[in-house]
């Protein structure tokens, strides 16, 4: 036990004062709690914006060269007035006016997105009584953008070396020449698990505004189960599936070194929250499933071709078809005689006539139909593949709430069955899988 526990604060945790203050409670109530992760302020209130949302207009403004005066007065005001309602001994004045020279002298999205982090880790450090460390000395990306874990370490260990305190800030990095280069959107989470790695620390704790990760996303389902206790891979399937509480990358910093992630609510510290764990760890399975998560926003071809599965080269050439127009796939469910390929709405955009008759052209099908329109939800749940029945309780959820299946596919890793349904269908799909399960 390395008696280090990093802990990330999200944006609606460190939104104003109030929260900053919690977070401090928080921070000081364990003395294992040594690094510490700040995401950019989030929203006070649910019409309010999100900094770096604001950051990232200032750029689109700057690049147009239409003035993001009013923008960045927005942005200013949220760090004026946090820094003189904590009291914190800190110009921030002057870091902003940088800021906004920067971006004026046309700094790139990534800097300027990245500065809403950085503030908020100016100030944060200065009210927690912590060193400040700037994540571009710590957090290194490879020349192709990818993250760099052995130089992120040895600079981690470095530059640690005699500090025993410190607030480092999420969501960015710095390139080999030193520019600046941020995850993709939600990224301190990711960055929280690159510190709990390089820290070895014994918990990596996740600060939200929910306690927990909940069966179901609470905007759908009001009121969805907390889940106690959650692998690894079962967080991932819900997480890339849209379950969007913590960043689908964040777990492969840690998962080969097994540290555990709490996440917890920051408004309610005395909940226990969720606690995700190694693959490998035995938690009593209950027979029931883990959770529910899902997304819109896709579209599927079906192909159909009498003794396809006789034919060899089939797939492959249809998914060359996909790789030769930059597509990726999300899903391919398969049977005897036909295949379907899910994709994602937005990367298909002006492609899609090109792709059909390339399939056409090459693999000469029976048929092929275009369904737009559609969502997938996915059901996950360790030991799934153990238990009979779950899948008829996801089938008969849907028939009782008048929602058709257009498509079924259940994953190879056998902790998943996702279904594809129409998007308008998607809320009612998942709410009536979850009260198959959960009344
Ligand atoms: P933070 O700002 O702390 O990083 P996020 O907004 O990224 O927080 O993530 C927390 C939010 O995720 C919750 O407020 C909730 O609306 C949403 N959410 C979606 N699916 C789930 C789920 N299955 N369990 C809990 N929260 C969920
Ligand atoms: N502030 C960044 C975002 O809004 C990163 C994060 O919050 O994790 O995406
Ligand atoms: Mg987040």
């Amino acid at each position: 036990m390395s008696n280090i526990v990093v802990a990330k604060f999200g944006g609606s945790s460190l939104a104003d004062s109030d929260q900053f203050r919690k977070v401090k409670n928080i921070v000081l109530d364990d003395d294992k709690r040594r690094y510490i992760v700040p995401s950019a302020p989030g929203k006070r209130f649910k019409k309010d914006y999100k900094i770096t949302d604001l950051l990232y207009l200032c750029h689109a403004h700057a690049q147009n060269s239409i003035s993001f005066e009013d923008v960045f007065k927005l942005i200013e005001d949220r760090y004026v007035t946090l820094a003189k309602e904590l009291e914190v001994d800190i110009d921030i004045k002057k870091y902003l006016d940088e800021v906004k020279d920067k971006v004026e002298q046309g700094a790139s999205a990534d800097y300027t997105a990245s500065r809403g982090e950085y503030l908020n880790g100016l100030i944060l450090a200065a009210y927690l009584g912590y060193e400040f460390v700037d994540a571009a000395e710590v957090i290194c990306f490879k020349k192709h953008k990818t993250l760099d874990l052995k130089a992120t370490e040895k600079a981690f260990k470095e530059r640690m070396a005699n500090v025993k305190k410190a607030v480092i800030p999420g969501f960015y990095g710095a390139m080999p020449d030193g520019s600046i280069k941020t995850f993709t959107r939600g990224g301190s989470d990711v960055t929280g698990a690159i510190i709990a790695r390089c820290s070895q620390a014994e918990l990596y704790e996740n600060w939200t505004d929910v306690s927990g990760f909940l069966m179901a996303d609470p905007n759908i389902v009001e009121d969805a189960k907390p889940i106690e206790v959650i692998t690894y891979k079962e967080l991932r399937e819900l997480s890339y599936m849209g379950a969007k509480v913590l960043h689908e990358e964040s777990i492969f910093p840690i998962r080969d070194v097994c540290i555990p992630i709490n996440i917890r609510n920051t408004n309610k510290p005395e909940d226990k929250g969720t606690l995700i764990v190694d693959d490998n760890k035995p938690i009593s399975y209950s027979g029931t499933i883990t959770g529910i998560a899902g997304k819109k926003g896709f579209t599927v071809i079906a192909v159909q071709k009498m003794l396809m599965n006789s034919e060899q080269g089939f797939c492959r050439k249809l998914l060359s078809i996909l790789e030769s127009n930059g597509v990726s796939f999300e899903n391919m469910p398969s049977g005897i005689d036909s295949v379907s390929l899910v994709i994602e709405e937005e990367q298909l955009e002006d492609k899609l006539d090109n792709i059909l008759e390339e399939i056409k052209r090459q693999c000469n099908p029976d048929s092929i139909d275009v369904h737009p329109n559609m969502a997938l939800i996915a059901t996950v749940g360790k030991g799934m593949d153990r238990t009979k029945g779950i899948s008829s309780k996801v089938f008969s959820g849907l028939a009782k709430g008048d929602v058709n299946i257009r498509m079924i596919n259940q994953g190879s890793s056998e902790i998943n069955i996702t279904v594809g349904v129409e998007n308008d269908d998607f809320e009612k799909g998942l709410r009536s899988i979850y009260r198959a399960f959960v009344n």
